[in-house]
């Protein structure tokens, strides 16, 4: 099963990862936990340029998180699918959609096929939305763990897009999406989400 998380920044996707994780290890399951951008060695070197290189040009940074994917898959993702290990996966194709197409006003469609021909068309089982209002997410992050660097400069209606798009994508294919109220307590979050693998997994 390949089961990603996706949300605005400040969403707890890291924290609901992390305990999916544990909880799926617990049950006697192998799982891997991986991210994107950065859960290659290639990705580490994306992630820093994109996020703390300064200004990238839209395109670029859209072609940059589909090298990234493109890398991550093919040498971690499908392998690791192919032995049967669940992958808990830290945003993928849904965040380009909404953070490319739709925050930076790329074509969202067009960032979905560049996205599918960079994944060779791997779809989630299941992903899960952490929806959250982005003013709450940036308090989050700030008291958090201090501030990207590009945040700071992003302005609210960027992430009201992001959130706006990722709502869409969610009501466009219900049966993958799994929307919880990011503003719940974690332990509230992470049943719901275990209830939901319940019918998923054996
Ligand atoms: O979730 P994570 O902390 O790894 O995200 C790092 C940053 O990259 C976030 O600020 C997020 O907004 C941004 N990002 C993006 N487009 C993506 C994936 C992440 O702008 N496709």
């Amino acid at each position: 099963a390949f089961i990603t998380l996706e949300g605005g920044d400040g969403s707890g996707k890291s924290t609901q990862s992390a305990l999916l994780s544990e909880w799926l290890t617990n049950r006697g399951d192998t799982v891997l936990f991986t991210r994107e951008p950065g859960g290659t060695e290639l990705g580490v070197e994306i992630r820093r340029l994109v996020l703390h290189a300064g200004h990238v040009a839209p395109r670029a940074e859209a072609l940059l998180y589909a090298a990234d994917r493109a890398h991550h898959v093919e040498t971690v993702v499908r392998p690791a699918l192919e032995r049967g290990t669940i992958v808990i996966q830290d945003r993928f194709v849904d965040s380009s959609v909404a953070y490319q197409g739709a925050g930076r006003v790329l074509d969202p469609q067009e960032i979905a096929s560049l996205s599918a021909w960079a994944t060779g068309g791997l779809r989630p089982s299941l992903t899960i939305l952490l929806d959250l209002d982005p003013r709450v997410g940036r308090e989050r992050m700030n008291i958090g763990r201090g501030s990207y660097d590009r945040l700071e400069s992003e302005q609210l209606d960027f992430h009201d897009r992001v959130r706006a798009a990722y709502l869409g994508l969610a009501e466009a294919e219900p049966e993958r999406f799994l929307v919880l109220d990011a503003a719940r307590p974690p332990e509230e979050l992470a049943h719901r989400i275990r209830e939901r693998l319940a019918g998923i997994l054996p």
